[in-house]
C-alpha cells in the first residue's frame, strides 16, 4: 500500500520482484518470536534500518535475497534474525552439518558475524562456530565436531576442511553469501563455486553486497533463484 511506498520512497529503497512484501517499519510490526525482540530491545536498538525492515519479510517468505547497502547499514542482522526463525522452524541436528552457511571475505568479518549470531541468538540457543586461515586447523575442526547450527566461514578455509572431508554441507538449507563484492575482489570466485556444489540445491540463499558490479551480477544469476533485489540509495556499480 502507500505507506509502504512513502516509507520506501523516505529511505531511498528501491525493490525488484513479484509481490514483494511491504517493509517492516518497526519492530512491532514484526511478528519476531518474543526472545528475539528481547534481544534487540537490550541492544538499544529503536527501529530497523532500512535494509532490515524490507529484507526481514522478504527472507521470512523463504525467498531468495540480493540486498545492495553501503557498509554500516546493518546488513549483518539483516539476514541473521530471519536465519534464526528458520533455525527454529527447521533445526537438524547439528552434529550432522549446518542448517546455515554464512561465507565472509575475511576473519575479522566472519568473528563479528559470529559475535553478532551469538548475541542476539543467545535466548534462541542457537549454536555457531567459525572456520578462517591464518590459524590452526585443530580448533576449529573440534569445534566442528561439537556441532553448530550456524558456521560462519572465509571460503579458503572452508574449501580445505570440504576437502579433508570434516563436515558436511548437506543439510545446509540457509545460504548467505556476505560482502559478495569483497569475496570476488579477494580471488574467492573459484572456492564460492566449489562449496556451492556440496551445498543441497532446494535451499534459500541471501546474497549482500555493498557494490552491484558485472562479476556479483553474474555469480548472484548462477547462484540464487528468481531473487528480490533490494537497494538501499544509490547502487554504485
Ligand atoms: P553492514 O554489514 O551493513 O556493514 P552491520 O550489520 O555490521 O552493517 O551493522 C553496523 C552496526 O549497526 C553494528 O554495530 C550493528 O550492531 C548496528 N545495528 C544493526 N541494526 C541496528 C538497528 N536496527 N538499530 C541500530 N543499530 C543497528
Ligand atoms: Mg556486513
Amino acid at each position: 500500500g502507500s505507506s509502504a511506498e512513502s516509507y520506501r520512497r523516505r529511505h531511498e529503497i528501491t525493490v525488484t520482484g513479484d509481490n514483494v512484501p511491504p517493509p517492516f517499519t518497526s519492530f512491532e510490526a514484526t511478528d519476531f518470536p518474543s526472545e528475539i525482540l528481547r534481544e534487540v530491545q537490550h541492544a538499544g536498538f529503536s527501529s530497523p534500518t532500512p535494509i532490515q525492515a524490507q529484507s526481514w519479510p522478504i527472507a521470512l517468505q523463504s525467498r531468495d535475497i540480493v540486498a545492495i547497502a553501503k557498509t554500516g547499514s546493518g546488513k549483518t542482522l539483516g539476514y541473521l534474525i530471519p536465519c534464526f526463525i528458520h533455525l527454529k522452524r527447521r533445526r537438524n541436528n547439528p552434529q550432522l552439518g549446518p542448517t546455515v552457511l554464512v561465507l565472509s571475505p575475511t576473519r575479522e568479518l566472519a568473528t563479528q558475524i559470529q559475535d553478532e549470531a551469538m548475541k542476539f541468538g543467545k535466548s534462541s540457543k542457537i549454536s555457531c562456530t567459525c572456520l578462517y586461515g591464518g590459524a590452526p586447523k585443530g580448533p576449529q575442526l573440534r569445534e566442528l565436531v561439537r556441532g553448530a547450527d550456524i558456521v560462519v566461514a572465509t571460503p579458503g578455509r572452508l574449501n580445505d576442511i570440504l576437502e579433508m572431508r570434516k563436515v558436511s554441507l548437506h543439510q545446509v538449507s540457509y545460504m548467505v553469501l556476505d560482502e559478495a563484492d569483497r569475496m570476488l575482489d579477494m580471488g574467492f570466485e573459484p572456492q564460492i563455486r566449489k562449496i556451492m556444489k556440496e551445498v543441497p540445491a532446494r535451499r534459500q540463499t541471501l546474497m549482500y553486497t555493498a557494490t552491484w558490479p558485472k562479476e556479483v551480477r553474474k555469480i548472484a544469476a548462477d547462484l540464487l533463484v528468481n531473487p528480490v533485489q533490494v537497494n538501499i540509495g544509490n547502487v554504485d556499480e
